[in-house]
Formats: structure tokens, sequence, C-alpha cells
């Protein structure tokens, strides 16, 4: 008997089938769809050697290379043997699992906690995902360390906006990470996880407007009205790119062109804002003939990685030229991963350089930050992010409760 779960209304458009716009679309995405009994039957642990799980076809080759030196090669088989997670194929996991042009690799969809962590270690099609943020994390946490070293975070409120900055670019690839490492422990889990990750990178998106609000914005344009108005304009966008990203996912297997198109606009719309400062003063140094600063040599480098990181986010490229080739290394999302990141390392470089030597210049004619306009907007805004997380979470929450799938099914008879 199949299960349909009906929880979130999904908007099909104007005149979309019927008079009413809204259908109940949330089932599509959380239906599991039931296999051949071949494939269910599938044993979900086996036995390979933990360094085999990196290579593929690894068993084969590994009995090859036993036979060949049968006596005079013995390999520590019994020692690496650990049960790892089996891997799967596209059409082997349910629709809300499968990713454009990624033939396998794929991880259980109803993994546990544990062989998630465990699929860290193992080659699939998430592992490098999973690492291209972890790594970074550190990175970022020792520039923070080294900047609490020689600044004042505490008293001195000038540093302000580089604390929250700094914050949230250890919080966005820590969260993103988390997010690839835990989202194949069920349909519901991956949907709450990417809830997370998006809420992290638009209060990333946040930190930046602080960082940029404070530091980096034109001499000309210092003290306007837009200045002053500029972080409360960033919370309004935050909460707006949380939103849309988080709905995206309740429309991407009916329409899933717009709700990338959806998705795409709710991370480039605080982009284009937070940058337009730093647009305009880099289009008058080089109208202007004058010589960049270090600073501003920086943050072009950091457009130019952005500009990247859109393209790959929404190319899908080199996956789509050649399905299953990039499935565990190489693919667009990893390359979105390592471009996003060094994007933000030249941002940081970029703030810091700017935050110091505009020092005396800031102090004299801006504003000095204020408590409420950094920490507490930041603050005001992870509570209001984590509101928006919650609404989105809390039918799935409670259609996984256990039963709940029972009484549908009792209702749909
Ligand atoms: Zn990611």
């Amino acid at each position: 008997m199949e299960v349909k779960r009906r929880v979130f209304p999904v908007w099909r458009g104007i005149g979309a089938s019927s008079a009413v716009g809204w259908s109940q679309g949330w089932g599509r995405c959380l239906r599991w769809e039931p296999g051949s009994q071949e494939r269910g039957s599938r044993i979900p642990v086996f036995d390979y050697p933990v360094w085999l799980l990196f290579c593929r076809r690894g068993r084969a080759r590994l009995r090859e290379v036993c036979q060949r030196g049968r006596g005079a090669i013995r390999l520590p088989t019994d020692l690496l043997n650990l049960k790892l997670p089996q891997l799967f194929d596209i059409h082997q996991v349910p629709m809300v699992f499968r990713e454009d042009s990624i033939i396998s690799g794929y991880r259980h969809p109803q993994s546990s906690a544990m062989d998630c962590v465990l699929s860290s270690f193992q080659m699939n099609n998430e592992t490098i995902n999973i690492w291209t943020h972890f790594l970074p994390t550190w990175y970022f946490m020792w520039r923070f360390l080294a900047l609490c070293s020689t600044m004042n975070f505490l008293n001195d409120s000038y540093t302000w906006p580089l604390l929250v900055y700094m914050l949230l670019i250890c919080i966005y690839p820590f969260t993103s990470s988390c997010a690839h490492t835990f989202s194949s422990m069920s349909a519901e889990s991956r949907h709450i996880c990417y809830f997370f990750d998006y809420g992290a990178l638009s209060l990333y998106s946040l930190g930046c407007a602080i960082s940029y609000g404070y530091y980096v914005m034109p001499d000309c344009w210092v003290n306007s009205w837009l200045h002053q108005h500029f972080v409360l304009i960033a919370i309004g966008n935050s909460l707006f790119c949380t939103s849309m990203s988080c709905y995206s996912r309740f429309v991407e297997l009916q329409f899933p062109k717009r709700s990338k198109a959806l998705r795409t606009g709710a991370f480039v719309v605080p982009f284009i804002f937070d940058t337009v400062p730093l647009f305009y003063r880099a289009l008058i140094c080089f109208w202007g003939g004058g010589t960049p600063s270090d600073a501003l040599s920086s943050h072009c480098y950091h457009l130019l990685f952005a500009f990247l990181t859109c393209f790959l986010f929404t190319a899908h490229l080199p996956e789509r030229l050649a399905p299953g080739r990039f499935d565990y290394i190489g693919h667009s999302h990893q390359l979105f991963h390592i471009s996003a990141v060094v994007g933000t390392h030249f941002q940081m470089e970029g703030v810091v350089a700017d935050m110091m030597s505009r020092r005396a210049w800031l102090q004299l004619h801006g504003a000095t930050p204020s408590f409420l306009g950094t920490i507490g907007a930041l603050a005001v805004s992870v509570a209001l992010n984590l509101a928006v997380i919650g609404i989105f979470s809390a039918p799935l929450l409670w259609k996984s409760r256990p039963g709940s799938a029972q009484q549908h099914a009792h209702r749909e008879q």
C-alpha cells in the first residue's frame, strides 16, 4: 500500500490545472519510491577494507592483486575490515535524494547518524562536499583566533563588525559540512539539514553587509540614507533569502527549474545589495584612474570568485557534459564549495585591510559601530532565521513522527 504524506502546499502557478493554484505537493518530495524486490533485499553493509573504498571497483582490484602476488603480498584485510555503508546508484534512491547528472555513489537514504559520520571517511558523492567545507572552517577559525590575539574585540566597538563577520564565516562552512554529512538520514532530515545550510548562508550575507556597511562603504556614501539603513535592509534580505531558499525545496520535484531560479535569486539578491557599495568604489577607482589599494584588489578577487561560484551553482558543469564521470571527484558542487571558500578568503583579506587602513578616517567622519547595529543585529537575525527554519521544519517533523504515516494511510483508504 502506498503511503502518501501531505504536509505543505506548493504553488503551481496561475491557472494551473484547476482554479486553485496551490497543491499538496510535499507528498512527492517525501514519498519513498519502492524499488524492485531485488533492490529491497540488498544488505545495507559490507566488508570492504577502508582504503579500498577510496577508489571505484576497489574490491576487484584487491582480488586481482592478491591473485597475482599470491604468497608474496599479504594485505592486512582482516585488520581493515570495517563495516561501512553500501552505496547506491541514482535509480535506487528516492527522487528527493537525486542530484543532477550524478549517477552513482549515493548513501543509503535512511542512514543512521553513525553511518553518516562514517560516510565522511568513505568515498561517496558527498565526501568531498563535506571536507571542502569542514577544513576551511578550521582555516577561518585559525584566522579568527589570530585576529583575537591582536584586536580587542571585547572593548573596542570599532572591531565589532569584524567580529560578527568572522563568526559567520566560521559558522557557514561548518553548517554546510554538517548538512552534507547528515542529509541522508531521511527525506525530512535532508530538507531540514539544508534549511540550516541556507540559514547559515543568509546570515553570512548579513555578516558581509555589517562589515561592508562599516568598513567598505565609499567615502562619499558615509552617513547617507543607504549607509544608515544598510544593516536594517540586510536583516530583511537575510529573512527573504532563508524563506525563499527553504521554500524552493518544496517545489524542487514538481518544478525543478522554478526551484533553481528561486534558490539562485534568494542568494543573488542579498549578494547584489551587499556588493553595491563595493561596485561603486571599484568604479570610482577605475574610472578615476586611481591605483587600487590592497583592500580593493582583494575585493576584486572576491568578486571574481563570487561570479564563478554563482556560475558553478547554476550551470552544473562539468558533470552535465559527462554524467557519471564526476560523481566522486570534480562535480560542480565541490567546485562551488571551493570557489566560495577561496572567494571568502579574499573577502576577509579585503575587509581586514579596509578596517585597518580606514580606521582614522572612518572614526572621524562615520558613525561608530553600535552594539545594536552589529552584535544586536546578528542576535535578532539568528532568532528570526531560526523561527523561519522552524516554520518550514515543523510540518516535516510532525509528519515524521512514528505513527503519523499509519494515520495517513488509514485516512487515505
Ligand atoms: Zn553544499
